[in-house]
């Protein structure tokens, strides 16, 4: 029997015991539920918020059989007598239609979205007509039901519209208002905590003082939290100090659903984060086969989930894309309408990579030629917020890749609709 060896390979040495992507991603959200809780809300503020309710079509849309035109509406049986003009006995208005019944060889001036007069199959457009007082020839060839738009054509009675979990978006709106509905059921909004930890960081309006820097990390939370529609509990920059950080987290896990941290799960002297976790609530401590945001701290703070993202800007961002968001839209109760979409793009140029680790990195996705392109945004470091400012979509590149050459096909998932 020969032992397996793996090739000797320019892996990166430090890929090992590291848990891959796509299991921590699945870690999680078996590990999170859904909040109770609903409330009821006027249809325009329901806007973006999940529905906590199924809701079925209670009448026809459109009520009435209407025309899709304007022109003539008169009853198919004339059509094999139309070398004789029609005779034109009244209107038919958009929310003003015509009461009388028609008679073979008459017709009925309508509009696009008018009621169809009893009697009548068919509506000729007006183009296709020639009109001399009331009395209207009709030209080309035409058949019972054209232009005719049927009763429930969009929504029948009884049929189901949206169901409970929607993310109500523009579309669904209008659905609910053609039925008449004014309010609806939506679930509470999700509440999550967050700051940042470092001594080093300053809040805006205060001066920056030698070795400091500017918390970059809690604006980025809030654009991203914002995005999922999400109630937010903004607590500031926590120092590194284990007592305050003890405190910010039971008050955090007091007051949100889920708690999120930035900063301090490395293994420096003053990353507390780990530590005081495992004192208080259940952690796991990751360190992820992925670049850049290699630790991530994921638990549970008094029944509450925890994530503590690295302190890294970009690190940050990409943690909270790609395992957070996941996992509070699971738990604010949404039922996704389609999975994050990724594409397949040429590689303007090479894009290196070293295999070991899932990648994320920072692209700029353009048509060119009439195909897709995407090319590195410059620098990948963790820190480089620019680069991920100047892109419009993540690279993503599998543990084992060892770089794509220019013109080779890549996978890349645009930034639209993530924040
Ligand atoms: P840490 O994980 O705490 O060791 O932080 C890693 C790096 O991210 C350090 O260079 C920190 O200064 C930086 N960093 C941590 N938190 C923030 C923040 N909120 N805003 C900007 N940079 C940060
Ligand atoms: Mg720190």
């Amino acid at each position: 029997m020969s032992e397996f060896k793996p090739d000797p390979s320019c892996a990166d040495p430090q890929s090992e015991g590291l848990l891959p992507v796509h299991d921590a991603l699945a870690r999680i959200q078996s590990s999170v539920s859904v909040i109770s809780g609903f409330h009821k809300v006027a249809l325009r503020s329901a806007l973006e918020q999940i529905l906590a309710e199924d809701i079925t079509a209670t009448f026809d849309v459109p009520p009435h059989p209407n025309s899709a035109m304007d022109g003539y509406a008169f009853n198919s049986a004339d059509l094999q007598e139309l070398s004789f003009p029609l005779h034109c006995v009244g209107e038919s208005f958009a929310g003003r239609p015509f009461h009388g019944q028609i008679q073979s060889g008459e017709c009925i001036r309508i509009m696009t979205g008018a009621k169809m007069p009893a009697g009548c199959d068919l509506v000729v457009m007006q183009e296709t007509t020639e009109r001399e007082k009331d009395t209207v020839t009709i030209h080309g060839q035409h058949k019972a039901g054209q232009n005719v738009r049927a009763a429930g054509e969009d929504m029948q009675a009884g049929e189901s519209l949206l169901k409970c979990g929607r993310r109500l978006n523009a579309a669904d709106l209008g659905l609910l208002a053609s039925m008449g509905i004014g309010e609806v059921n939506v679930r509470r909004p999700l509440r999550v905590a967050f700051f940042s930890t470092g001594d080093e960081l300053k809040s805006i309006g205060q001066p920056l003082s030698e070795g400091d820097i500017y918390d970059s990390n809690r604006y980025t939370l809030f654009a991203m939290l914002k995005k999922l529609g999400i109630d937010m509990v903004d607590m500031g920059v926590v120092p590194d100090d284990p007592q305050t950080l003890r405190e910010a987290f039971i008050t955090a896990a007091e007051n949100a659903d889920a708690v999120i941290t930035s900063g301090g799960v490395s293994v420096g002297e003053a990353d507390y984060v780990k530590a005081i976790l495992g004192e208080l609530g259940q952690i796991n401590f990751w360190k992820m086969a992925m670049k850049p945001g290699r630790p991530l701290a994921f638990g549970n703070l008094q029944n509450k989930p925890f994530f503590g993202l690295p302190g890294n800007p970009v690190s940050v961002m990409v943690t909270f894309l790609q395992f957070v968001r996941p996992a509070l839209l699971k738990m604010a109760g949404e039922d996704p309408l389609q999975p994050t979409l990724t594409h397949t793009a040429i590689a303007g140029r090479r894009i290196r990579k070293r295999p070991g680790r899932f990648e994320y990195q920072r692209g700029a996705l353009s048509v060119v030629d009439g195909q897709l392109s995407v090319t590195p945004t410059g620098d990948q470091g963790s820190g480089i917020l620019s680069s991920m400012s100047r892109a419009n979509c993540f690279i993503l590149l599998d543990d084992d890749c060892d770089g794509i050459p220019e013109g080779g096909e890549v996978q890349v998932q645009p930034f639209a609709g993530l924040f």
